[in-house]
């Protein structure tokens, strides 16, 4: 695996313009055109576990374009309980072998996959098949190729398709936007960001079928999307990582327990990355010439803090960060504008994912990083 990361399908040039045309309008389904115009879309969740149970279920009770029509579980008891509490009918409980079924169903606009990361890609496709808009729990895939699987299968549907990137959303983020747009400070060129925690208990997080690897999917994945939320979505050019020695191989046998990288960028801006299941880090930096960035907690649901060389940030805290996400989809879903963190933002992230991959699997190599 030392060879360049290519993109087959969409040319950098392309990417970029995707991604800036965020707020353009793209296309407008017809269902929801006319009397429906201002209608609470319908949500699906798929895969009722710990991050829909503890983060997506009292987020859609905040959300104001769209309400939960829906679920997806292996269990039928515990989708009961979810029809009982948000007010759905029983036949709005679909198991992961009939979501087929949910063609059918005009009460559901948008289905939400949030079962582990090796299964997003069969079930953003049987979504799309199904007719309905998606949004995908990062990371979005476990390879490029499935990435690259989902958004075909949803530009075949007509249907769009986000990543439950929730910090795009979040007000202490969206202060590193804002810097990067009015170039306040100039372009960043030092940047440092981790992401780490222990794990504790064995789970499919560590196992590469289910997880696709270790904390990069999980949460090296947070630190290179605020590396380009720091670089204007601009992509590396290059990526050379390094996996450390595992302290617990037993628990760890196909996937890292920690590993760290370096982002090269055209302009000669670099970054070190790093994440760990065996450490304790939470925290995005980045310096330009006329001033620094950070942020720290920086990737967690609440309690961020960010500040500048110019003090500290004063945003208010969002109640859900992941409400503002779910909702600006329904938005875009209802008015035809193109998501901000779209499909190919994803894949994006994959192909340097798989860039770092590449690199810690040959002792370090420089790998070319092409979106
Ligand atoms: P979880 O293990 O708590 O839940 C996974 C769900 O998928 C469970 O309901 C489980 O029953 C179901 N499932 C279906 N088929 C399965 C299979 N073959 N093996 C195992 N489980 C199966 O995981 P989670 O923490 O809810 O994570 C789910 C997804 O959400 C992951 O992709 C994760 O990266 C993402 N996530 C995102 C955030 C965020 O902040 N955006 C936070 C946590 C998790």
């Amino acid at each position: 695996m030392n060879t360049p990361v290519v993109s087959p399908s969409v040319s950098r040039r392309q990417f970029l313009g995707q991604i800036s045309a965020a707020g353009a309008v793209a296309f407008a389904p017809r269902s929801l055109f006319g009397a429906d115009a201002q209608k609470k879309l319908g949500v699906a969740i798929v895969g009722l576990g710990g991050y829909a149970t503890g983060q997506l279920r009292p987020a859609m009770k905040l959300t104001k374009n769209c309400r939960l029509a829906g679920v997806v579980t292996g269990s039928r008891e515990k989708g009961m309980k979810w029809a009982q509490e948000f007010g759905f009918p029983e036949t709005s409980v679909y198991g992961y072998d009939t979501m087929a079924q949910m063609a059918g169903n005009p009460d559901i606009d948008i289905v939400y996959v949030v079962t582990p990361n090796g299964l997003h890609a069969q079930h953003v496709i049987a979504a799309a098949k199904a007719g309905k808009h998606v949004i995908t729990e990062k990371p979005m895939a476990n390879t490029v190729a499935d990435c690259d699987a989902m958004i075909a299968a949803c530009k075949t549907a007509g249907v769009k398709l986000s990543v439950g990137y929730r910090l795009h959303f979040d007000p202490f983020h969206e202060e590193l936007r804002r810097l990067v747009r009015t170039q306040e400070f100039g372009p960043f060129t030092k940047m440092d960001g981790g992401f780490a925690f222990v794990m504790g208990t064995m789970q499919w997080r560590a196992q590469k079928q289910l997880a696709g690897g270790g904390p990069l999917m999980d949460l090296g994945v947070y630190v290179l999307q605020e590396t380009l939320m720091a670089t204007g979505e601009v992509p590396p050019v290059a990526i050379s990582a390094m996996e450390l020695p595992k302290k617990r191989p037993e628990f760890f046998v196909d996937v890292e327990e920690t590993i760290k990288w370096t982002m090269e960028f055209a302009n000669g801006a670099r970054c070190e990355g790093y994440t760990s299941y065996n450490d304790n880090r939470n925290d995005f930096r980045a310096e330009a010439s006329g001033g620094w960035y950070q942020v720290g907690p920086a990737y967690s649901y609440s309690g961020l803090k960010a500040a500048t060389s110019l003090g500290p940030v004063a945003a208010t805290p969002l109640k859900s960060q992941q409400a503002l996400q779910i909702d600006d989809f329904a938005l875009c879903v209802r008015d035809g504008l193109n998501s901000r963190v779209p499909g190919e933002m994803g894949r994006r992230d994959m192909v340097m994912v798989e860039a770092v991959y590449a690199s810690a699997a040959a002792g370090g190599k420089r790998i070319e990083v092409r979106v």
